[in-house]
């Protein structure tokens, strides 16, 4: 036995970020002696938004003993198969990030050199042929993502869209019902720290209830009443890489055609989510306050909505960025108490996972040794900067010529670890990896296709073949995804066989 262990752990919010904790928390710490409370005020709520994930969800999923289908048929849920942008790359413009590689490697030179070259002898080929997710997707078409596919042709993976609020029930009901997590309903309204240490020594509830523990969890979402409120951490705003700092969000009527995948549309203040879930359509506006006032930003999005509105506009405030630390002395911060970056690429929840993930392999005792904090900060400090400079790509490579947000962003002097991933990709297509990249090649290399920013030259060992070897490859990539798409289903009658949820 560990000397000191903790023995009592209180987690401050009902949202997506103190439910997922607590499930997982209490799945992996289901043998040891301690307490897992989650505490939330039913008169402040959760932010209500957070539909789209990334494929990384279904460890998290299987991590608490849940499948993707029961998750799924719970939140009217839907899958996704990457995001479709529209109108990033100029007025027009279409293409696709997908979960799921491009064509296939040899001779260790990656598919898209070989691409580039046969692009340079004159085929126009897109790249997105070269991809079975991204063919899928666009016929509306899903399968299940092979657990060991035949070649790389075949690799791809899924996510799932869901409604926020169910999302949130569903961990509830499982915490409480299955894995022994309490629950208590009450407003904090005040604070204690321990006088020697400063940890955190309690929070007290507007009746006077005192509730103590020896880890905090401050899941408390924009607040951030412990870490940024009690602790006084303070925030670090990465407005001038990242414009946006408002949404506003209006579910609609379903128009029926459950695409599976999320749509972004560049408008010019920003862009618009749609997220088609079973019972509803999720559609949002993230834009920039120094660009459109609020008022014109609902006007737009009514106006784009392509079902009936369901509800009112839901405003929003955000300033993109993250705590200077997450995890001082006994409190670690998950979810928006930690930080945000805006919802482009549905990166929250994947933040929430890995958050967890990260304490419960550095799970501290009650002496909360420092270096544990310094190691957790590091890495989530990593992990953040690199979604961060995700996004600023997507900003960056915009072709809106003309439109001053848009200029700006074509304008904006990068961060060096993204200037050096630019510059190297566009000397000859060569992917720069980072440690604690969210986002692996095959995604940045469909926002730098997407976008146009194609590199002047090719590996030159993509040389090995002959321009007329490749073009026969090539060819027959092309038709082994043609047939393995024949064999797919279309992605309402695939919800409709595994996890409809009749009750919407
Ligand atoms: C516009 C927008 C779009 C988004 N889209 C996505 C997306 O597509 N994909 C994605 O991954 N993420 C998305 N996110 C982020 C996502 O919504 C959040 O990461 C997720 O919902 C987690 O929120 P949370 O639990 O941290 O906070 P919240 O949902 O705000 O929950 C906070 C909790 O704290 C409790 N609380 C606060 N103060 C007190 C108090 N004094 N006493 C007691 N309890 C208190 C509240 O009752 C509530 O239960 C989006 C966010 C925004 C703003």
């Amino acid at each position: 036995m560990n000397a000191d262990p903790v023995r009592s752990i209180l987690i401050v919010g009902g949202g997506t970020a103190g439910w997922m904790a607590a499930a997982l928390l209490a799945r992996r710490l289901e043998r040891q002696p301690i307490s897992i409370t989650v505490v939330e005020s039913p008169d402040i709520g959760t932010v209500g938004v957070g539909e789209a994930t990334v494929p990384a969800i279904r460890d998290y999923f299987r991590a608490i003993g849940v499948t993707d289908y029961e998750v799924m048929k719970a939140t009217q849920g839907t899958l996704k198969l990457g995001v479709e942008f529209r109108d990033w790359a100029g007025p027009g413009s279409s293409f696709f990030h997908p979960f799921g590689l491009y064509g296939t490697s040899s001779r260790g030179v990656a598919f898209h050199q070989y691409w580039l070259k046969r692009r340079a002898e004159g085929d126009a080929s897109p790249l997105a042929d070269y991809s079975l997710c991204t063919e899928l997707a666009m016929r509306h078409h899903v399968m299940t993502p092979p657990d060991n596919p035949p070649n790389e042709l075949g690799v791809f993976d899924w996510a799932v869209q869901f409604d926020a609020g169910l999302y949130a029930r569903f961990l509830r009901d499982k915490a409480t019902r299955e894995l022994g997590v309490k629950h208590i309903e009450g407003l904090i309204v005040d604070t204690s720290l321990a006088p020697e240490s400063g940890n955190i020594a309690s929070v007290t509830l507007g009746d006077g209830r005192v509730l103590e523990a020896d880890l905090f969890v401050d899941c408390s979402g924009f607040r951030s009443l412990l870490l940024g409120g009690a602790l006084g951490v303070g925030y670090q705003d990465w407005i001038d890489w990242l414009p946006c700092d408002r949404a506003v969000a209006i579910p609609s009527e379903p128009d029926g055609s459950l695409a599976p995948f999320t749509r972004s549309t560049a408008l010019p203040a920003g862009w618009q989510w749609r997220i088609p879930l079973q019972h509803r359509v999720g559609n949002g506006y993230v834009y920039s306050s120094r660009h459109i006032s609020d008022d014109e930003a609902v006007a737009a999005l009514r106006a784009n909505l392509e079902g009936a509105a369901l509800a009112e506009p839901h405003l929003l405030r955000f300033r993109t960025g993250h705590r200077d630390r997450f995890w001082h002395r006994n409190c670690v911060a998950l979810g928006l108490a930690a930080g945000f970056l805006e919802p482009l690429e549905s990166t929250s929840i994947t933040l929430i996972q890995s958050g967890v993930e990260r304490l419960l392999a550095l799970f501290p005792n009650q002496h909360f040794d420092p270096a544990l904090a310094e190691e957790f900060n590091r890495i989530t400090m990593l992990e953040y900067a690199r979604i961060r400079d995700f996004l600023i790509l997507h900003y960056y490579g915009n072709g809106r010529i003309g439109e001053p947000m848009w200029d700006a962003c074509r304008a904006l002097d990068l961060p060096e670890a993204l200037a050096h991933k630019i510059r190297m990709f566009r000397s000859r297509g060569t992917m720069v990896r980072y440690e604690w990249e969210s986002f692996q090649d095959p995604s940045w290399l469909s926002m730098f296709v997407g976008l146009g920013m194609l590199p002047d030259a090719y590996d030159p060992l993509a040389d090995h073949f002959s321009g007329e070897q490749l073009e026969g490859a090539m060819l027959r990539m092309r038709e082994a995804i043609a047939k393995t798409v024949a064999l797919s289903t279309p992605h309402a009658e695939f919800i409709d066989r595994h996890c409809a949820n009749r009750q919407g």
